[in-house]
């Protein structure tokens, strides 16, 4: 018997959601799968929200990224922020549930796949420096980090720096969230210059309005980065 088979005789595998038992480690049981709304169709290729209709064989991009200038050239996200697709981020964001990053980095090495690219890295949107110290971790440098481990490419967690702290972007509406964050991010004083001339990949929990990867991924280009993808675990969606 290996030592994995010996183990599940001890901790049966659990489903990463509900704890029901499940055949494999890291997974999710039939029913969490289900209503758990990852992202698959039809997509905006600047955002990764879902399109309705099929694939006509060239980009299309959704209302707001029609309306947004979008600093980057393509987005995807893995998952819905809706049901148990916001469960899953927010028991990864506030819950300690470190265990989660392995699958998720799964959920968005699929999600990727359309971005990537040889030679680029991949940075994390950061967190001011008083955030982390109350989180203990950036959840989105350790979704970068497994990501970039999982598809093979360069990873640098402090590539950018929160210059300033900023108020929570809830509550405030589109123009004020863009406004909360201009100039919030800039590169690293030493690590900025890992992006010179290379594409780098962003990655985020969560895109809401996309004022925060709009920051970063300015920021990646003050940098010297010859362009920008951005990729978040989960989307929020207007209708989700
Ligand atoms: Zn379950
Ligand atoms: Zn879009």
């Amino acid at each position: 018997m290996g030592l994995q088979a010996a183990l599940h005789l001890i901790y049966p595998p659990q489903c990463i959601s509900c704890d029901a038992l499940v055949t494999t480690d890291f997974g999710l049981c039939g029913h969490c799968w289900r209503e758990t709304p990852f992202i698959s169709g039809l997509v905006c290729d600047l955002c990764g929200t879902p399109l309705p209709g099929l694939d006509p064989g060239h980009p299309v991009h959704c209302d707001d990224c029609l309306t947004v200038a979008r600093p980057w050239s393509q987005g995807r996200a893995a998952v819905l922020y809706a049901d148990n697709g916001r469960k899953l981020v927010l028991a990864l964001k506030h819950g300690d549930r470190i265990d989660l990053v392995r699958p998720m980095a799964a959920w968005l090495l699929r999600a990727a796949r359309p971005l990537q690219q040889p030679g680029m890295i991949v940075a994390p949107v950061p967190l001011h420096w008083m955030r982390l110290l109350r989180r203990r971790y950036n959840q989105s440098a350790l979704l970068s980090g497994a990501l970039a481990a999982a598809a093979g490419l360069d990873h640098c967690p402090d590539l950018l720096v929160r210059r300033r702290g900023t108020p929570s972007q809830e509550g405030r509406d589109r123009e004020a969230r863009f406004a909360n964050m201009s100039d919030a991010i800039s590169p690293h004083p030493k690590r900025g210059a890992r992006a010179t001339g290379r594409h780098v990949l962003l990655v985020d929990d969560v895109m809401t309005s996309g004022a925060t990867l709009s920051a970063a991924a300015e920021a990646c280009v003050a940098a010297g980065a010859t362009g920008v993808s951005i990729l978040a675990l989960a989307r929020v969606a207007k209708n989700a």
